[in-house]
């Protein structure tokens, strides 16, 4: 999509501070962490949000989630513990209209969320 910016990430066309990338997605530092460790994996599929998945979607999904584990490994929150995140729609909180997959550790979390 010409107008998203996470689109423009995946393409190289904005620069970020990549930890990852392969043919389906990247990975790179959230530009407001909010929290020592603060990652963002994005598919390069432009899909808007968890409502906009479909069947074919599945094996990326979890592939996003393998990915996810070897990352944290690399980040040393593997055992510290960790969040993973989908903000969904207005009372989620998304704000870029583009799946992505908020990864947060580093420090303790609270439950429930804000
Ligand atoms: P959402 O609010 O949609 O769940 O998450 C969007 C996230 O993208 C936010 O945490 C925000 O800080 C991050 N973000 C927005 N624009 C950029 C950008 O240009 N570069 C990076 N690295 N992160 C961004
Ligand atoms: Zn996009």
């Amino acid at each position: 999509m010409d107008d998203c910016i996470f689109c423009k990430i995946a393409s190289g066309a904005i620069p970020s501070k990549k930890v990852y990338e392969d043919d389906q997605l990247i990975a790179f530092h959230d530009i407001a962490p909010q929290a020592p460790v603060h990652v963002l994996v994005v598919p390069k599929k432009h899909i808007p949000g968890v409502n906009e998945l479909a069947a074919e979607d599945v094996a990326l999904v979890g592939h996003v989630y393998l990915v996810i584990q070897q990352l944290v490994r690399e980040l040393n929150i593997d055992e510290s513990g960790y969040r993973v995140v989908v903000n969904s729609g207005k009372d989620g909180s998304q704000s870029v209209p583009h799946l992505h997959f908020h990864v947060l550790g580093g420090r303790s979390l609270a439950w429930p969320p804000g």
